[in-house]
């Protein structure tokens, strides 16, 4: 990879070649999360604003440039990323707003942001020969790793915890994956997988430990940057599990600033359940991450221990951003509030970065003016039980006009 010039540990500094088959930094351990180290100086003779203005390619792929993988791999046949940057007037409105941009990422091809992940995954994968792919997952790495997989010919083996939601759970089935569902919880999945992974040795992709993996969810922030005509935003949100979305969002904003292709970084808002938020906990005392149980509605973002804490606590800090909480309740309301305004669909992670986003501008954290861009991060029919919940029941009538006449009255105006 001319454009990669290493690895480099988010703990002790020490760079290493990035052929290397090491996951994590061998002198720290656990804690040693290493991050891709570009050569700016490549990037900016490849790939520029005109070049990109030019590129018909509206894929992740676009941005080859600045991703960790060989020019002339295999990569996955569908098609992962550039997808739709909304300018929701309705919702502006009623949040109070005059520059929000939406980005729906539920329209990636397994419905989530995570798409952009795994397509680097099996791309790696393949560089290096590996037949099967793994993961753990609160669900949507998995459905992503697995129909990528699958499109790309390999074999997956998916570790799920046993709340993970049907919806994603029959993807996973359908793209011929082998599923094991682990009574327990996350961190119960994440731990197995990493012996059976150990054991088998199959390809990693669970995504803290493995490097790559946040510079394919970067891509969510490159083509928002594109999207936007190279304004930066004031605020971008994101929701926050493990913490390698936003890790990765960040990374994204930063990559560009360091190519010129933008000239100054927006701030970073991480939302997580207040049932399950040990990132916020974290941020907000300076103590060090503490453990939480998973209590939360919003399976994706359910990580009691999470894996990537600290590169997400950096984005964060070094952004001068934030990190703030939503009650199940809210997020619910929030998925309400996203579909009646904008017909977009998420699931509850999908729209808890729009919750938090919803309360900082209630609590004046972010005004009127600022640019601001939220992404949603999955699809809500993967989780169908949580949107009936968030819904109500349709109204039922005998197939009777009369009837329909009587139980419209005073419910809704047309
Ligand atoms: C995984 C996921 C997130 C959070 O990403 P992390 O890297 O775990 O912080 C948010 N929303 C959805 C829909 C996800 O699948
Ligand atoms: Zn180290």
């Amino acid at each position: 990879m001319e454009n990669v010039k290493g690895l480099q540990c988010i703990s002790c500094g020490r760079v290493f070649p990035a052929d290397d088959r090491v996951f994590t930094c061998p002198e720290c351990g656990e804690k040693g999360i290493l991050d891709v180290i570009y050569d700016y100086d490549y990037i900016k003779k490849n790939i520029s604003r005109e070049t990109l203005s030019q590129n018909r390619d509206y894929s992740i792929w676009r941005y080859l440039p600045f991703l960790p993988v060989q020019k002339e791999s295999r990569r996955t046949p569908l098609k992962v990323g550039w997808t739709p940057l909304y300018y929701p007037q309705k919702l502006m409105e009623v949040l109070g707003l005059s520059r929000l941009f939406l980005k729906d990422d539920g329209l990636n091809p397994t419905a989530s942001l995570k798409d952009r992940a795994s397509a680097i995954a099996v791309v790696k994968a393949g560089e290096e020969g590996f037949e099967t792919v793994a993961c753990s997952s609160t669900g949507n790495a998995a459905s992503s790793l697995a129909g990528n997989a699958a499109a790309m010919g390999l074999k997956s083996v998916i570790f799920v915890p046993q709340r993970a939601p049907q919806g994603k759970v029959a993807q996973l089935l359908i793209f011929g994956a082998t599923v094991i569902s682990v009574q327990g919880n996350y961190e119960d999945a994440f731990h197995l997988s990493a012996q059976a992974i150990a054991h088998w040795g199959w390809y990693n992709r669970n995504a803290a430990i493995n490097p790559y993996l946040v510079e394919g969810k970067k891509t969510v922030t490159l083509e928002i940057c594109e999207q936007l005509n190279w304004q930066v935003p004031d605020w971008a949100i994101f929701s926050v599990g493990d913490g390698c979305t936003i890790a990765g969002a960040w990374k994204g904003f930063k990559d560009l600033y360091q190519a010129g292709f933008i000239d100054k970084l927006p701030k970073m808002a991480g939302v997580q359940a207040e049932g399950c938020c040990p990132i916020t906990r974290a941020f907000l005392s300076g103590n060090p991450l503490e453990p939480m149980e998973e209590n939360t509605l919003a399976d994706s973002i359910a990580v009691g221990v999470p894996r990537n804490p600290d590169k997400a606590l950096n984005a964060i800090r070094e952004s001068k951003g934030t990190m703030i909480n939503v009650t199940d309740e809210e997020i619910l309301q929030a998925m309400k509030l996203l579909g009646h305004t904008c017909g977009v669909f998420g699931e509850p992670a999908g729209v808890t970065g729009l919750a938090g986003l919803k309360k900082l501008v209630a609590g004046g954290l972010i005004s009127r003016d600022e640019l601001v861009v939220t992404c949603i991060t999955g699809n809500g029919l993967k989780d169908v039980n949580n949107a009936v919940k968030a819904a109500g029941a349709p109204i039922k009538v005998d197939p009777d006009l009369g009837e329909l006449k009587k139980k419209l009255a005073g419910l809704v105006r047309f």
